[in-house]
């Protein structure tokens, strides 16, 4: 049964989508099956695993509109190793569309069922947003990855994400968990990012992952070549801590 995550926090530029598509890859390299699910209209993600977003037959809204399976709009990268279930500027008008539906909310929870069987792992990017589509990811995982930077209003920052996973659990999906929050773009050389960091651990104890993702360049360059950073340069530290945060989350999961 695949362990279904979504990667969120609800500020853009945080590192969602380098943290997708780099686990994903990850994953894919220590042998896992992995289905990467874009919810982002910006498409990045898809885009970041080699998938032409303006190409596509099939997408995310299709699937979320009922007029196609997971398995039928799926493809899979050859490059990443992995499946994406891409998206494009289209899903916008999901949001619109879906106000209107029965189960709104679990649509994407629905259509995962099918292909419960044919992934390790799904990983989900949301958009950076509490929207009707962050809600339809909330809905369809086991649990929440929360990448941040260690700033000053991170902690601040995370309260509305708390509370919005906290509401998913009580009424919408009691499976819901956070899983952990992921240090990102982290240089140890400043003293305040190392400050917020022992701050995080102090309040959030085991659910702050062992690995830290250094800022660095080459994760950065990776997507203007289409590629997760672990697929364009493999050797990179940026690559490597991703190679080393799936092999923990594929420890995390036998835990859970
Ligand atoms: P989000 O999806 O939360 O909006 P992104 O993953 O797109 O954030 O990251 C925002 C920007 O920061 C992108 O330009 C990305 O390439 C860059 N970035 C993300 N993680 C790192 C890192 N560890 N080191 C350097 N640059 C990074
Ligand atoms: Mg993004």
């Amino acid at each position: 049964m695949a362990k279904i995550f979504c990667v969120a926090n609800q500020k853009g530029g945080v590192g969602k989508t380098t943290t997708t598509v780099n686990l994903a890859a990850g994953l894919a390299k220590v042998g896992q099956r992995v289905l990467m699910v874009d919810l982002d209209p910006q498409g990045n993600a898809t885009m970041g695993s080699g998938v032409d977003k303006r190409q596509m037959a099939l997408s995310i809204y299709d699937v979320l509109l009922e007029s196609a399976s997971v398995a039928e709009a799926a493809v899979f990268s050859d490059k990443c190793g992995y499946h994406v279930l891409g998206a494009n500027r289209e899903l916008a008008g999901a949001e619109v569309e879906l106000v209107e539906v029965e189960r709104r909310e679990k649509r994407l929870k629905t259509a995962l069922a099918e292909v419960a069987d044919d992934y390790d792992f799904v990983l989900i990017d949301c958009p950076p947003s509490l929207s009707m589509l962050t809600l339809n990811g909330l809905c369809a995982a086991h649990g929440v990855i929360v990448p941040m930077q260690c700033e000053y209003f991170a902690l601040e920052g995370l309260t509305d994400l708390v509370n919005t996973i906290k509401q998913v659990h009580a009424n919408l999906n009691p499976d819901l968990a956070i899983i952990g929050l992921l240090r990102v773009m982290f240089d140890p050389r400043i003293t305040l990012q190392q400050q917020v960091s022992d701050q995080l651990k102090a309040h959030f104890a085991d659910k702050v992952f062992d690995t830290v993702i250094p800022r660095n360049v080459r994760l950065a360059e990776a997507p203007s070549y289409g590629l997760p950073g672990v697929v364009f340069d493999p050797a990179a530290r940026g690559s490597q801590a991703f190679v080393a945060f799936a092999q923990e989350m594929v420890e995390r999961i036998h835990k859970l």
